[in-house]
């Protein structure tokens, strides 16, 4: 079970998330559904923005990876804990400043970020925009230019450092369609383009060595080498870099193959990161960066679970049993995209054994539409209410109307108590962009 206070099994056997009943939660709003839990969210971004006060007295700021769950709700709890946030498309921005989030803390990332967005960025007054081409720093240049404005930017940078889960490579020459290698010269090229233009103002640096990370070296490793690069850069360009933003990807735990990590130990990560950096800044004779840190996944994902409807249940003699759901790849594609894994439970028999090992089927016409593969379950019937953990992340963000299947609602839940921070689907919203021309009528 997951590690989480928030989850627990009520004295009903049901499963219940931030004081409210699963059950009656899927009664109330219906299935599919997904559920999060506001504490939890608040405790994490609480967490990295101490740890930042405490440690670095204060030098830095949290960015919330918002692609990672973006929704006005999400920008409203960003803004009320005082963090930043990045967002990586105009769609982001422009759902950051319908919930009021103030411009001035939004960094803007992308490989390929399109001129419109940069415009709607500049109008807008956006922070930070994170300069990942040199085509894209001359579209700045010329759209600050008209506007006569400084905007600040920071470049992306690969330190030929790569973390995936428990192992970390170092890279000679990072293959990768985001940023400029240090090691092939295109990260030192950029940062004199961008210095040769009169309205960026170069900030710093960013980096973003991977996702789902429980290496703590890995992100010690990455600032060292960033730290390593600024230094460089600081003796050939005389450009002492202001700003160190050291990316996102700390892990979360979604089955049994992860650690279980407690609030208080992501602390941790980042004190060690901090660590690091003092002391390489030091040994180095370069200022003290300003530190930002982009976490999506570690915040939002174990706060959220999405609740399903069991339905038919398919038993094929000697190979596997597959128990169906109301939702599917169309709400969550993480398995369909990466295998990912996920654990799975009934939430109205959540103090029950499992009994057997069934694969759980989504509802999309395709094979390969699944959540999850030979776990463990009671033996589910028709009409229980299944909950799959840690689908806070890249769930939402990520699905679609496959099928003309309705992307699902989310309720926010505070203290036992529910509300809708996306609403249900309709059929209307299905047809609402279709047009017949004329001619087929
Ligand atoms: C995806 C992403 C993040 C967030 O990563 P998590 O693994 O969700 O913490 C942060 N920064 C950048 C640039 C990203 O692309």
């Amino acid at each position: 079970m997951n590690a989480r206070k928030t989850l627990k099994i009520n004295e009903k056997g049901h499963l219940e998330i931030g004081g409210a009943d699963t059950v009656e939660l899927a009664a109330q709003f219906g299935t599919p559904l997904y559920v999060f839990d506001e504490q939890h969210i608040r405790d994490m971004m609480r967490v990295y923005k101490r740890t930042i006060e405490t440690e670095y007295s204060g030098n830095g700021m949290v960015l919330y990876a918002s692609k990672a769950f973006s929704c006005m709700a999400m920008y409203s709890i960003a803004k009320s804990e005082g963090i930043g946030v990045d967002v990586v498309s105009g769609g982001e921005l422009y759902t950051a400043l319908k919930a009021g989030f103030p411009a001035q803390k939004v960094y803007m990332h992308g490989n390929n970020k399109l001129e419109s967005e940069l415009r709607y960025a500049l109008d807008n007054k956006i922070g930070t925009i994170v300069v990942d081409s040199f085509s894209e720093a001359d579209i700045i240049e010329k759209l600050a230019e008209e506007r006569g404005v400084e905007q600040n930017v920071l470049i992306r940078i690969n330190p030929g450092v790569e973390a995936h889960t428990h192992a970390y490579i170092q890279t000679a020459r990072t293959d990768s369609k985001f940023g400029f290698s240090v090691s092939d010269g295109m990260a030192e090229k950029i940062t004199a383009h961008v210095l040769g233009k009169k309205h960026l103002k170069l900030e710093g640096y960013h980096c973003h060595i991977g996702s789902q990370i429980f290496e703590k070296q890995s992100f010690v490793l990455a600032a060292d080498k960033v730290m390593d690069f600024i230094a460089e850069v600081k003796g050939k360009l005389g450009f002492e870099a202001e700003v160190l933003n050291i990316g996102g990807g700390f892990g979360v735990w979604y089955n049994d193959e992860d650690p279980q990590l407690e609030v208080s130990d992501y602390a941790d990560y980042l004190k060690t990161l901090i660590g690091a950096v003092i002391e390489k800044s030091s040994a180095l004779g370069v200022k003290k960066p300003y530190l930002l840190i982009e976490p999506g996944r570690s915040i939002v994902g174990e706060a959220g679970i999405t609740l399903y409807t069991v339905g038919a249940i398919k038993d094929i003699p000697g190979i596997r049993k597959y128990v169906a759901i109301d939702g599917g790849m169309f709400d969550n594609p993480r398995y369909a995209l990466y295998q990912s894994k996920y654990t799975v439970l009934l939430a109205n028999r959540a103090a029950e054994k499992c009994t057997e090992r069934v694969s759980v089927s989504g509802k999309c016409c395709e094979s390969g539409d699944l959540i999850a593969v030979d776990v463990p379950l009671p033996k589910a019937e028709r009409g229980d209410i299944m909950a799959v953990l840690t689908t806070g992340a890249y769930n939402y963000s990520m699905a679609s109307n496959y099928n003309r299947n309705f992307v699902p609602p989310a309720v926010l839940v505070k203290d036992g108590k529910a509300d809708l921070i996306i609403k249900p689907q309709t059929y209307e919203d299905l047809v609402r962009n279709d047009i017949i021309p004329e001619r087929l009528k």
